[in-house]
């Protein structure tokens, strides 16, 4: 399984912010969609960074003037993505190795998606519970 079937299942749409956001909106975003991270993208959809929940704790930790600061400050700009193709061990390679849960999806240079650990985990049960469903009819029958 692909990210391509993940997407296909759960949809392309991405929640951005734009780097002049402030931190207070980008928090407010969070919480209002139930959601861990936002992907900082310019309006054409390239990827200018990542901010996630621990990126706002860390920040209001330090000083909490820093919600009227704007997100380029505290995002990460070195951003880890991964495309249509990446298989779900490599997901959870870069997610490991990162030690990081969101991965956006990049096509062509531009945002097309964004998989999280919850992603991977779902698809990995399912992914093992078809295995074992194969296992046991071929025992069954062999
Ligand atoms: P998370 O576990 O995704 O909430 O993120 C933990 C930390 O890793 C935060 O500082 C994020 O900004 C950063 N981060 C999250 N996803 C990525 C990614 N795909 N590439 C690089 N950094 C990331």
């Amino acid at each position: 399984m692909s990210v391509e079937r993940i997407l296909a299942t759960k949809g392309r749409h991405v929640l951005t912010v734009s780097p002049d956001s402030s931190l207070h909106d980008a928090a407010r975003l969070l919480a209002e969609k139930r959601i861990g991270a936002l992907v900082v993208s310019s309006p054409e959809m390239q990827v200018k960074g990542i901010l996630s929940e621990r990126d706002i704790v860390r920040a209001v930790a330090a000083d909490p003037a820093s919600l009227t600061r704007p997100v380029d400050e505290f995002m990460t700009a070195h951003v880890v993505t991964c495309d249509l193709h990446t298989s779900i061990p490599q997901l959870m390679d870069k997610m490991t190795m990162g030690r990081f849960r969101h991965l956006p999806v990049v096509v062509d240079g531009r945002l097309a998606g964004l998989v999280s650990i919850g992603d991977v985990v779902k698809y990995r049960v399912a992914e093992i519970e078809a295995e074992s469903r194969a296992m046991r009819d071929y025992i069954a029958t062999g």
